[in-house]
């Protein structure tokens, strides 16, 4: 048993005044995913600040559409608010297919997006991990890879981001409202918040010592969008994605983002210039959503997660793309 400090920040200014001067001091939101790190052994922390009981609990429907949902905001809270699920259903299918009814009841928005890799070797204190103990080298490249990323990947790490919900915000283009511990607010957009790991896999995000996520902003979906998210896994519950995607889809506009193939959630910018404004049939989507992977680096026993997000981008275009379109 190891003794670490815990403290119940009372308001967002009292939470950085904790976490000043600490460096081994982290957050604490649901602690589904913290605290078991720390009964393995993973993460050791000196102080826990428990900031899930600061007022960014809200679902706020703003008035141009967009949607602003608090860092604290609970997961189950979250897969319940009809006008989010009428509206972004994507959203709502990725954080319904994660995980549990109990864990998401407990899960917060911003430990959601915080939660680190499942990768088996970073979760394994005996074995050398780059990413949990930097310069030990990576066990994952030459051993059990099969779950891990296929691009965006580094000869120091291959590890995936683990959120569904990520993966949806990124198709949705959201925004990360962050504090930072001096007060002041800054946006960070989604796709800006993870770090490919190069060769520093122990720096995830670029956000900065003490930095809280008090927020997400959900920009108003597109007019006339339809969207989806689907999640192949190895279980039907309970499971992380071997490869899933949201897809947001108009007339003229295709945003799709994977998840389970790379270490941040993966939008397809090439594939999406391809098809937009397009009426695309199945061997074009699959063309497209190849040409993404160009400079994928897959190893031996995970290349087979290219042709499956092949398969479901083209299986999410023929559920999505109304009868009688395509060709
Ligand atoms: C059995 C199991 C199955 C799961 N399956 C899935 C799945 O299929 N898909 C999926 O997406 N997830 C899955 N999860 C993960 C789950 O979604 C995460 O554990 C959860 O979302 C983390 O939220 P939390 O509030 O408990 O975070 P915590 O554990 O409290 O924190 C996680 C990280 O976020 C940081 N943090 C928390 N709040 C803040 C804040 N406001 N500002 C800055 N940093 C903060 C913490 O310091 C920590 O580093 C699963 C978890 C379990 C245990």
């Amino acid at each position: 048993m190891r003794a670490f400090r815990y403290a119940r920040a009372s308001d967002p200014a009292d939470a950085a005044t904790l976490v000043a001067g600490e460096p081994d001091a982290v957050y604490l939101g649901g602690g589904t995913n913290l605290v078991d790190l720390m009964k393995l052994g993973v993460l050791r922390p000196g102080l826990v600040v428990d900031v899930s009981r600061l007022p960014y609990d809200r679902i706020e429907h703003l008035p141009d559409g967009g949607v602003l949902i608090g860092g604290a905001a609970r997961g189950g809270r979250v897969g319940r608010d009809d006008v989010l699920r009428r509206r972004y259903p994507a959203l709502i299918r990725a954080l319904l297919s994660g995980a549990s009814a109990q864990i998401r009841g407990q899960a917060t928005l911003a430990g959601n997006l915080l939660q680190r890799t499942r990768c088996p070797y970073f979760q394994n204190t005996t074995v050398p991990c780059n990413k949990r103990d930097p310069g030990s080298g990576c066990s994952a490249i030459p051993g059990a890879h099969r779950d891990l990323g296929v691009i965006g990947t580094s000869d120091h790490c291959v590890a995936t981001h683990p959120s569904d919900l990520a993966v949806a915000l990124a198709a949705y283009d959201a925004v990360v409202e962050v504090r930072r511990r001096d007060g002041t607010e800054v946006l960070v957009p989604i796709g800006d918040l993870y770090r490919l790991p190069g060769d520093t896999p122990w720096i995830e995000t670029v956000l900065e010592p003490g930095d809280l996520i008090t927020g997400v902003q959900l920009p108003p979906p597109p007019d006339g969008a339809v969207a989806t998210y689907r999640k192949v896994r190895d279980r039907w519950s309970f499971a992380f994605a071997t490869v899933s995607v949201a897809a947001v889809l108009t007339a003229d506009e295709v945003r799709l983002a994977l998840g389970g193939v790379a270490p941040k959630p993966w939008r397809l910018t090439a594939t999406e210039r391809l098809l937009a404004g397009t009426d695309p049939t199945d061997d074009e989507v699959r063309a497209a959503t190849r040409a993404a992977f160009a400079d994928a680096r897959p190893l031996p026993d995970n290349a087979f997660k290219i042709e499956l997000a092949v398969d479901l981008v083209a299986a999410v275009f023929r559920d999505l793309r109304p009868v009688g379109a395509g060709r």
